[in-house]
């Protein structure tokens, strides 16, 4: 108890800071207990490090133990745990200042995370400075939390958003951003590192070409500080913004590292504990920076285990981390351009080791899931940017997202799975096309008796998925016509379009899906309740779905659409059932 030692850094290496080495991957993997586990049997492959990265043992250590052994409120006691938590919070608040090379530990303020602070920014910026008319500038490949906060603070001031566009490499055009600015331009928020697309935008030359006209900038580092180093001084950025969980600390936990000309003349975002000076009903003054910005309790556990993270970065060295992840840039980016039908999205010169990409005749949902029965943990989707896949006129991408402690071997299992994945969407389907009239002659029993007995010979979960691939195929698609909005199953990554009809007693279905695995699922369960009563529908257990072991490969979440056409199927019946 009491043995603060543990919390001094205790990283992988100490180096100087600009000694570059090959860093010891194998010794470093140990530091990340999660990394050495099986997922479905396969060893895992986390490329999922956009979304979130995985924490270093010492982070997690540093969290059980403040918990153990120092819990106490921060700013508040003046009993012994409190001036010791108290210290440690503030020692966090120091490293960051010292990593990120802020001027003063007072301009860094501890946030939920980046989404938090951007819209710290957002609400409190905007009061202070924008008003009607007036005109903010963010780029066309903002992380949405990066263009809706600054929407709202449009609608409610009257100003203008006005959006930086890039080519099709996925550069901004600064020849573009520089038409952009006006008398009128209150503020530039840009990403630093695009999270779709990989793009490492040049900020610097942002914030020059903004600061000649007297317009601050605001840097959303989310996917930045992870990989590079950010010296906030030498950038001169008003703003920088990140989340602690992206960059190997622990979640709701960010930082809002503001100049102090700014955050003194900002009025406060959040109010309540902490941020104030004196309440009275007449009058309340507002706490010194950085307490104005942090009302309420902090959270001062994550704060330190931040800290921690940054000691284990810098342990490492940014320089290292950095030489490293470039390699596998290039490793990655040769093998993956060199598969036929894979379309990368996002080759800027100057890009973070990050792949967005799509293959030919798969949805992206599909790939996921498949990858993920591989063990290989990628993102699909949108990627919480709408707007930069407008541009590119698709609805997303699969994302794989890599950092230093990804490996060449994880790289070429990933290359071998996609090989897997291409070959099983592009083989002809052998089976029989879906005839409704064939089905319709069986007894619903009877079909759901012959699908179990399908699915249960075969016990790897990938050869479930290829056999539900290859009846996808065999659904014949609805026209293009029929695939509207109203009958658009809401709610999730992959478009199924769903609708009944009630002919002579009788339900038929018209679905279809962007998903190969969903039509699959479609087939089958076309083939159990296609042309029959809205009774039989309504009184059919589907308990084929439980006993062909179909259940598990469709995870609630993801495959929302699937269970909610599932249940609109049913509903539908009673609905016919009622106005027969
Ligand atoms: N900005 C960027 C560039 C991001 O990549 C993300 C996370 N994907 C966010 C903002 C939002 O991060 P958080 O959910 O941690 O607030």
């Amino acid at each position: 108890m009491f043995n603060l030692n543990f919390l001094k850094s205790r990283t992988a290496n100490n180096l100087d800071k600009d000694q570059t080495i090959d860093l010891d991957i194998k010794k470093i993997r140990n530091d990340f207990p999660i990394l050495n586990q099986k997922i479905y049997d396969r060893d895992l492959v986390y490329f999922d490090n956009g979304a979130t990265t995985q924490k270093p043992q010492v982070v997690i250590e540093a969290i059980n133990q403040v918990h153990a052994d120092y819990n106490s409120n921060v700013h508040r006691g003046i009993h012994f745990l409190s001036g010791q938590m108290t210290e440690m919070y503030e020692e966090a608040r120091n490293k960051i200042q010292k990593f990120l090379n802020a001027e003063h530990p007072h301009e860094i303020i501890f946030t939920g995370g980046v989404t938090d602070s951007l819209n710290l920014v957002a609400y409190s910026f905007g009061e202070a400075y924008i008003k009607a008319g007036d005109e903010i500038i963010v780029s066309e490949m903002e992380h949405h939390s990066n263009i809706v906060p600054w929407q709202i603070v449009c609608q409610q001031k009257g100003a203008v958003l006005k959006v930086i566009p890039f080519n099709d490499q996925g550069e901004l055009l600064l020849e573009e951003y520089k038409k952009l600015i006006t008398p009128k331009t209150k503020i530039v928020a840009v990403t630093h590192v695009s999270n779709s697309l990989g793009t490492v935008n040049p900020v610097k030359e942002i914030i020059e070409i903004a600061h000649a006209h007297q317009v601050p900038v605001l840097i959303d580092g989310a996917q930045a500080i992870q990989h590079e180093e950010v010296d906030v001084q030498a950038l001169d950025c008003d703003f920088y913004a990140f989340s602690g969980h992206k960059v190997y600390g622990p979640t709701c936990i960010g930082i809002l590292y503001g100049k102090e000309r700014w955050l003194n003349e900002m009025p406060p975002y959040r109010s309540g504990g902490d941020m104030i000076d004196r309440v009275s009903f007449a009058k309340t003054t507002y706490n010194e920076l950085p307490f104005k910005f942090e009302a309420g309790t902090p959270n001062y556990i994550g704060a330190i285990g931040l800290g921690h993270a940054f000691d284990y970065l810098s342990g490492l060295g940014m320089k290292n981390i950095r030489q490293r992840e470039k390699k596998m840039l290039d490793y990655a980016g040769e093998k993956l351009s060199a598969i036929p039908g894979l379309r990368v999205y996002g080759t800027a010169e100057d890009k973070a080791c990050l792949f967005s990409f799509l293959l030919d005749g798969i949805h992206p949902y599909d790939a996921g899931v498949l990858l993920d029965r591989m063990g290989i943990a990628v993102r699909t989707g949108h990627h919480c940017t709408h707007p930069l896949w407008a541009h590119f006129q698709t609805e997303g991408s699969i994302r794989a997202s890599l950092v230093f402690y990804n490996t060449f071997e994880e790289i070429d299992a990933l290359i071998e799975a996609i090989l897997k994945i291409k070959k099983m969407a592009e083989v002809k389907s052998e089976l029989p096309a879906f005839n409704s009239a064939e089905s319709a002659q069986k007894t619903i029993e009877q079909t759901q008796q012959d699908i179990v007995a399908e699915f249960k010979g075969i016990d790897d979960w990938l050869d479930k998925y290829n056999l539900l691939i290859q009846l996808g195929k065999t659904l014949p698609a609805i026209g293009e016509d029929k695939k509207t909005d109203e009958v658009l199953i809401k709610g999730c990554q992959m478009r199924t379009w769903y609708q009944s009809s009630l002919v002579e007693g009788r339900v038929h279905f018209e679905i279809d899906s962007m998903s190969l695995v969903i039509r699959g699922a479609i087939v089958l369960l076309m083939r159990v309740l296609e042309g029959r009563t809205p009774a039989e529908i309504k009184n059919t257990d589907l308990h084929f779905i439980d006993e062909a072991g179909l259940r598990p490969l469709f995870s609630p979440t993801n495959a929302n659409s699937l269970w909610k056409m599932v249940t609109q199927m049913q509903t539908d019946a009673t609905t016919d059932e009622k106005g027969e």
